[in-house]
């Protein structure tokens, strides 16, 4: 499928199509917690001499908060506050209530989100296959902290397919930094040991992480990209016509979904080659193509069913054709993988040069 056609599908996405809500007067304040329903990630700018009727927060339906330029009596803040002794942790009403601590009001004495000193971690090799990278802890972190926050710029949507974007708000999205928390690995909620959250900063509205279990130095992390009561980003059923990275015997395999047994749990794929896979080609064939590393072809006609467990990871392949008159050719054609590990395989083709120093054990 053209990834031009695909839904563009970034973190936090809804199924549903994000609308605003009118505020009622029975709640002037019926987004808040909906952020996704807000157009605004920051604060209101221009009420220093307090919230009237143009103040971003009003027209959003949602208390004003710690990124506000309004008066700390502006009567439409939310005074959330809590009793905590050290780090904040699960039992913190701030926390809950999706707001960061604020030094006049908290006891705990938390500085703000972008400026703490977070947990140790370090970026390497993920246990799960196919993954790329992984983020794993230096040291333990007690179920309920919050361990890490995504940095990077605020972008408008552009529509385009984009798993580098965090939704944060109606039309804006985080574009994630290649750092820290960025290389946190989707597992389903339950499987999962940390969680991301939307939390109220002083700077803007962040995207935090907040460990969920008890998590051992030496551990890897783990969560899911979409809200919990939504389907998980990358790990979704896989629909015919999409590309899934699978566990074929201990090795990442693409594959192109063409059968869904939803009773069984079972997909059917047609398998797509990767350079080093060309040898199972016929050899009067293999040897007149010249694949890039993050070209693939597709094979036609050899499929395999498997169960859905095996699955790692859906992923996205662009219809370029690899050179070499392939079009021609009725038993397959090329593609370029964009996402798969860690979505690293894109950067590493496009980026000639580089592409063969990464970790990605997909290639
Ligand atoms: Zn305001
Ligand atoms: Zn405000
Ligand atoms: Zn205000
Ligand atoms: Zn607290
Ligand atoms: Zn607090």
């Amino acid at each position: 499928m053209p990834v031009s056609k695909r839904k563009r599908k970034s973190k936090y996405s809804t199924s549903s199509p994000l609308s605003r809500k009118k505020p009622t007067i029975a709640n002037a304040y019926p987004n808040d917690g909906n952020f996704l329903e807000q157009t605004t990630w920051k604060g209101c700018k221009t009420c220093i001499d307090g919230c009237n009727s143009s103040c971003t927060c009003q027209l959003d339906g949602k208390h004003c908060g710690p990124s506000c330029a309004c008066p700390p009596d502006c009567a439409h803040r939310i005074h959330l506050s809590c009793s905590c002794r050290g780090p904040c942790g699960k039992a913190c009403r701030c926390l809950k209530g999706g707001y960061a601590c604020e030094k006049e009001r908290c006891a705990c004495g938390c500085a703000p989100l972008h400026l703490r000193p977070f947990p140790g971690h370090e970026v390497k090799e993920s246990g799960l296959l196919g993954a790329g990278q992984g983020y794993y802890a230096t040291e333990p972190i007690r179920k309920g902290t919050v361990f890490g926050l995504f940095e990077g710029s605020v972008v408008r949507h552009n529509g385009e397919t984009d798993y580098n974007l965090f939704d944060l708000a109606e039309g804006y999205s985080l574009r994630c930094k290649h750092e820290g928390t960025y290389y946190i690995n989707e597992k389903r909620h339950k499987d999962a040991n940390a969680a991301f959250q939307y939390i109220e900063g002083p700077r803007r509205r962040e995207v935090v992480a907040i460990a969920t279990k008890n998590i051992q130095a030496g551990e890897e992390v783990f969560a899911q990209y979409t809200a919990t009561d939504h389907a998980p980003c990358f790990l979704t059923t896989p629909l015919v016509g999409e590309y899934v990275l699978a566990d074929a015997n201990g090795e990442p395999w693409l594959g192109q979904v063409t059968k869904v047994y939803p009773r069984k749990r079972e997909i059917l794929v047609d398998w797509l080659l990767r350079k080093q896979d060309l040898h199972h080609l016929p050899n009067e064939v293999a040897t007149t193509l010249d694949l890039e590393p993050g070209e693939v072809i597709k094979t036609r006609w050899w499929s395999d069913s498997f169960g859905m467990d095996y699955v790692i990871q859906t992923v996205l392949i662009g219809n370029q054709q690899p050179e070499g008159g392939l079009s021609n050719n009725s038993w397959w054609w090329g593609g370029k993988v964009f996402n798969a590990c860690n979505w690293e395989i894109e950067n590493k083709a496009n980026e000639k040069g580089t592409k063969d120093d990464g970790n990605c054990s997909f290639m």
